[in-house]
């Protein structure tokens, strides 16, 4: 990124320790002997008497593990686990650790940036924080007046993160109805699956179960948490089978005690035939079925009607019959014990609803739902919350989707698809704008901690999509690919520079737990809450001008009362008002000693000085068994009907299939001399959010093309050479790796790679980007995007 800023100004920003001094320089267009350097400085840490520990959350990815960071003059200088929170048990992963790298990473967004050249240029000026948010009321105000206050002409779209509440916030208080959030792109079938079918996204007691059935969820490899700690070091020791269902040879399969390579998108085949034989054979628990499930009969019928059977199941997955008899008998042997796990991992197929619907229905034929050693629901400690601003705006129109006139009865509602969720189908509403199939202009977009163009399929489509804004404003830590193409951004300081808002994590072991500042925001960042308070107290009256022109209710509540009355209640302003740090203490008022605790341990259940104690080395109790939530509703799901529901007759009149089958068009085919492209997760990294980590890219620092052994060598594809990966929608560059580990058909590449953000010295082209090969198929229930539904060629270079 090209920003005006003299040299002198530069160094004024930055602080005194030596990696901070050394990673500056990375900035300013790094050697390779420069690059080492900084690299070997983060093994200094200094220790002084005057070291302090504060206790905070870790955000390298989803979890949210408890840290403690030492602070040493005003430096971070290690980050350490915090053994109170039972989520994470006494454990900072390595991308954990390197969270400190978050910080002191000299490419970070320093100070509010002004485009100054082409989108996508990544030339930027250098302006005050009164000169952005004035630039963005002028535009603003400006694209109001042309569209006559219909609020809905912002998008409003966001990453997952503690904070992703406050910018919501701001968003329903502005009045915009397009809010797009990660959720189509990321856990929208599984979460929905789950949802209707058992009432709720359960976890899975991994702790206690007797076996386990983990399919496309690699969770020895793609997230390495303290659960996945857990049931590799303890569960799987203590005698539970774990059998593995992928694709590719992973970390999970060799820990597996049966590896089971499934052709792609065929896992629904599998559950399906699973489901047949404990049908069949009476497998399941009669009583639980008898008293838990809606539907059962119906389902019952459709299964063994369609016969579905191992031997057809066979054919379509690559899985044996005789496997899948053994591993149904087993399941069952074991259930209320046994668990099929949900995962948590985006959607592959266009099948992956039915998939989800199918693998809880069969979960509910064992019993394992709602109990100790299978799939719980857990309780959550309730939080307070507070006032939010969602005034009415006349002239708002409702979300821009393409809805059917005149739908037949069973047909989707929708052009795209058959239900928009809260977050929204990206990938639809991407291609339905580039199209200018939307019913009214929406022309500014605000993007907080985000990056479409590199997390999406199709990435030319969302650049299009950028460049064809009037005005996109992005709230970020890093200069990512999405920020390249943003009108104004303005930088958020890093996770352990903020207080976020208090969270509950419900569970078998509920808590609560703060993300406590650590240090003073570097540079000119600041805290996503006071941007927007910023930002609010620069727009909000001059917005409110607008409406007062165009909104007809509006006009005649200022005439029934007074001006100062009616703009009370559109003060964009009021939700920022309080600190973060007071709506923290608000949210847990409630509970006794919750606050101070929260502060000085990040961590706060109500009987946690009963109960907590240090069992071992390291190991610690935070309830005692007879105290954890494995059942909270007597082994019941959470449904309205409080029951299984197989046949949900609803869904049908919305154009999908009531129960999960299996359709002809699920069969996938890949031409001769073609491949199924796969894509997946690392441990060491975050999509592409952690990208530029120094200290994580030091473990692995480009992805790899896997391709079959023998296939690459018919095509005289040695390790390490360079093969370019085309699909119908574009190509990318990126070395080989020949390896047994995944079938002839299929080829692999890991997530996360490929950026072209040039202002980020060590992400940039490193790798390749899946999603610039991944075709955008839409999922047809909720338009996630299906991620696995690519045929690609692969040639040497
Ligand atoms: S698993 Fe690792 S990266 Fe994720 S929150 Fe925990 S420590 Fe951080």
């Amino acid at each position: 990124m090209k920003v005006e800023v003299s040299r002198r100004r530069f160094l004024q920003g930055s602080v005194a320790l030596s990696i901070v001094a050394a990673s500056s320089t990375a900035s300013m267009n790094t050697t390779g002997k420069e690059k080492s350097k900084i690299v070997s400085n983060f093994g200094i840490t200094k220790t002084t008497s005057k070291a302090k520990e504060i206790a905070t959350l870790c955000e390298m990815c989803v979890n949210k593990c408890a840290a403690i960071a030492r602070v040493e003059d005003g430096v971070i200088t290690k980050l350490d686990p915090n053994p109170m929170f039972p989520k994470s048990k006494n454990m900072l992963c390595p991308r954990g650790n390197a969270g400190i790298q978050a910080i002191y990473d000299a490419d970070r967004l320093k100070y509010p940036l002004i485009r100054d050249g082409k989108k996508g240029s990544g030339k930027f000026k250098r302006v005050s924080w009164d000169e952005a948010y004035e630039y963005i009321k002028e535009k603003m105000t400006e694209i109001l007046d042309e569209e006559k206050d219909n609020r809905s002409t912002f998008l409003f779209c966001a990453g997952e993160g503690m904070a992703e509440h406050t910018f919501k916030t701001f968003y329903q208080a502005f009045g915009s109805s397009n809010w797009l959030n990660h959720a189509s792109l990321c856990l929208q079938t599984v979460v929905s699956g789950y949802g209707v079918t058992l009432g709720k996204y359960p976890a899975a007691d991994l702790e206690n179960a007797k076996y386990v059935i983990m399919a496309g969820a690699n969770r020895a490899e793609a997230i390495v948490t303290p659960d996945t700690m857990d049931f590799f070091k303890r569960t799987q020791k203590r005698g539970a089978k774990l059998i593995c269902v992928d694709p590719r040879f992973t970390n999970t399969a060799a820990k597996a005690d049966q590896w089971l390579a499934i052709n792609p998108g065929t896992d629904l085949a599998f559950v399906l035939a699973l489901t047949y034989v404990v049908l069949e054979d009476e497998l399941y628990s009669e009583k639980y079925v008898s008293e838990n499930f809606n539907g059962f009969d119906e389902y019952k019928n459709m299964v063994l009607r369609n016969s579905y059977t191992p031997e057809w199941a066979e054919k379509i997955t690559g899985i044996s019959a005789n496997n899948i008899r053994t591993i149904a008998r087993e399941f069952m042997i074991n259930a209320p014990h046994a668990i099929y796990y949900p995962g948590r991992r985006s959607t592959f197929s266009k099948n992956d609803f039915q998939l989800r619907r199918a693998m809880a229905i069969f979960q509910g034929l064992g019993g394992g739902v709602d109990v100790k050693g299978g799939l719980v629901f857990g309780k959550t400690l309730k939080l307070k919350g507070h006032e939010a601003l969602e005034p009415l705006y006349e002239r708002a129109e409702s979300r821009a989707v393409d809805k059917k006139s005149n739908r037949k009865k069973g047909e989707s509602g929708y052009s795209d698809c058959a239900i928009i969720s809260g977050g929204g189908s990206w990938i639809s509403w991407r291609n339905r704008f580039i199209e200018d199939r939307m019913p009214y202009k929406v022309r500014g977009m605000f993007i907080y901690k985000h990056n479409p163009v590199l997390n999406m399929p199709n990435p030319k489509k969302t650049i299009e999509m950028l460049e064809k804004m009037d005005l996109v404003i992005s709230i970020d830590t890093m200069p990512s690919d999405t920020v390249m193409y943003s009108d104004v951004v303005l930088p958020e300081c890093t996770y352990l520079e903020r207080t976020d808002p208090v969270k509950t994590f419900g569970g078998t072991q509920p808590s609560i737990a703060q993300r406590n500042k650590v240090i003073e925001p570097l540079y000119e960042s600041k805290p996503v809450m006071e941007i927007l308070k910023g930002l609010t107290q620069k727009i909000s009256k001059p917005i409110f001008e607008i409406t007062k022109k165009y909104d007809e209710d509006v006009k005649e509540e200022i005439a029934d009362s007074s001006e100062k009355e009616v703009y009370d209640e559109f003060d964009l302003t009021k939700p920022f008002m309080l600190s973060q740090e007071e709506l923290n203490e608000h949210a847990v008022h409630d509970y006794e000693g919750a606050a101070e605790a929260l502060k000085k341990d990040g961590v706060f259940y109500p009987d946690l000085k009963k109960y907590y104690k240090r069992l071992s080395l390291n190991e610690y109790q935070y309830y005692t068994d007879n105290k954890k939530s494995y059942s909270i509703n007597e082994g019941r799901p959470l449904t309205p009907s409080k029951k299984v529901e197989c046949n949900l007759e609803n869904l049908a009149t919305k154009g999908i299939d009531p129960m999960p089958i299996w359709k002809d068009e699920y069969n996938f085919s890949v031409p001769e001399g073609k491949f199924r492209m796969i894509t997946g997760r690392h441990a060491q990294f975050t999509q592409s959010g952690t990208a530029n980590n120094v200290m994580l890219r030091d473990l692995i620092s480009e992805n790899y093309l896997w391709i079959n052994k023998r296939v690459a060598k018919q095509r005289g594809i040695k390790f390490d050479d360079i093969v370019e990966v085309s699909s119908s929608i574009g190509s990318v560059i990126l070395k080989a790796y020949p390896t047994e580990k995944v079938g002839p058909k299929v080829i692999f590449f890991v997530h996360g790679f490929g950026g072209n953000s040039e202002s980020l010295t060590w992400a940039y082209k490193q790798g390749a980007n899946d999603n610039a090969v991944i075709e955008d198929t839409v999922e047809p229930v909720y338009g996630s995007a299906a991620m696995h539904e690519t045929n690609v060629e692969v040639r040497r270079v």
